[in-house]
């Protein structure tokens, strides 16, 4: 798979921010994540069931997804309006060919943070090329050091070893500080916790264990395979000795250092105790539909203006709007929603 780069675009002016636009809630639009491709080359059961995913299923074609002109176009846009970090995400992003143009495009409107999200299969080919492009971070999702969980858990037939590989070629091409993702389900890699906790340390990444989410509606997320943050730092806590961290504003992750200075780990507990109070961050599908929360239903579309000439002026007005009319607090009401609800598969928004 060849990546194509631009490098005549680092020298752009940074893009002058509007009034931060707030929501109905009184919070500030600062995050970006955007899905560069619905498509994935892992079948992650919590994600991208096989039973849901397979052959029958539809993706977007190419001509429905958002191209990377198009994609710089409008995080311009989202930069106005106060956006400072941006995170690019799937499916699995590496799959996406013009991968590297679109990092050294939005590299170019001089956002304070630029990450990417990946499940790693394909980093070690490519870190050091999406480095040079101007990303700043990346974390890697790895839920298991066990080469048979690592294969049920990602439904797929990728080595762990190549995953492992991309951490280290992150590490060395500057991606750093690498984090790890990993989802934790009872009875399927909660035994790991520590293990992973060590393996992490010794390698100087920061690993952060997230509770299973019941995001989409084809995963059939039951609460009791929930392994809880509390539950987690309590694992930890039997073996090492950490301090908790001052939460910074409309982050995700609750984060502890390790007491004897060996770096620091985080849990994000979505489910158990849900940060919807300081939510900042908008979602870009790949096909250009705009979601103020990872447990929409429907996204605004921004495509279909773009495409028609809509000017810039225009789009910013959809996007402000939009977000000034947000009153998204899913998490926060999850205990007292009907359920099943139906809302956007994870796969298709990025995470
Ligand atoms: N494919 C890339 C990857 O796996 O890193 C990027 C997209 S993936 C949707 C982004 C993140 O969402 C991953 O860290 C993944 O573990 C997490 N994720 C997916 N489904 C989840 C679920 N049901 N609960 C919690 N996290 C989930
Ligand atoms: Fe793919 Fe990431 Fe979803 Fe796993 S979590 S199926 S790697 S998009
Ligand atoms: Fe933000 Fe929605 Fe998650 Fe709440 S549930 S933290 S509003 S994405």
């Amino acid at each position: 798979m060849a990546i194509t780069t631009r490098g005549d675009r680092a020298a752009r002016p940074r893009v002058e921010m509007a009034e931060p636009v707030r929501d109905a809630l009184g919070r500030v639009l600062d995050d970006l994540r955007i899905s560069v491709t619905d498509r994935c080359n892992f079948r992650c059961p919590y994600c991208m069931p096989r039973s849901h995913f397979g052959p029958g299923h539809r993706f977007l074609p190419g001509s429905e997804q958002l191209t990377a002109a198009e994609i710089e176009r409008l995080a311009r846009l989202f930069a106005h309006l106060g956006v400072t970090r941006v995170r690019l995400t799937g499916g699995e992003p590496l799959l996406r060919r013009d991968l590297a143009e679109i990092v050294t495009r939005l590299a170019g409107l001089g956002f304070a943070d630029l990450a990417l999200t990946t499940n790693g299969a394909l980093l070690a080919r490519h870190a050091a090329q999406l480095r040079r492009a101007g990303l700043r971070r990346v974390s890697v999702s790895l839920d298991s050091l066990d080469p048979a969980t690592f294969a049920a858990m990602s439904d797929s037939r990728v080595r762990l070893g190549d995953v492992l590989d991309g951490i280290a070629a992150a590490q060395e091409a500057g991606l750093n500080p690498v984090r790890v993702n990993c989802v934790v389900q009872r009875g399927r890699n909660d035994g790991e916790i520590l293990d992973l906790v060590e393996w992490a340390r010794a390698r100087s990444l920061e690993i952060r264990f997230i509770e299973y989410m019941d995001v989409g509606t084809s995963n059939g997320w039951q609460r009791e395979q929930v392994v809880t943050a509390a539950e987690i730092v309590e694992t930890v806590s039997r073996a090492h000795a950490i301090v908790p961290l001052v939460r910074e504003r409309a982050a995700v992750a609750r984060r502890y250092r390790f007491a004897d200075g060996m770096g620091a780990m985080g849990v994000i507990a979505s489910v158990t105790q849900p940060f919807c109070g300081d939510c900042s961050r908008a979602r870009l599908s790949s096909d250009g539909r705009l979601y103020t929360c990872l447990f929409a239903a429907e996204g605004l579309d921004l495509r279909g203006p773009l495409r028609a000439g809509e000017p810039d002026e225009g789009l910013e007005r959809l996007l402000g709007d939009r977000w000034r009319a947000r009153t998204d607090r899913y998490s926060e009401m999850r205990a007292s929603l009907p359920i099943p609800l139906r809302h956007v598969e994870m796969s298709y928004i990025g995470g």
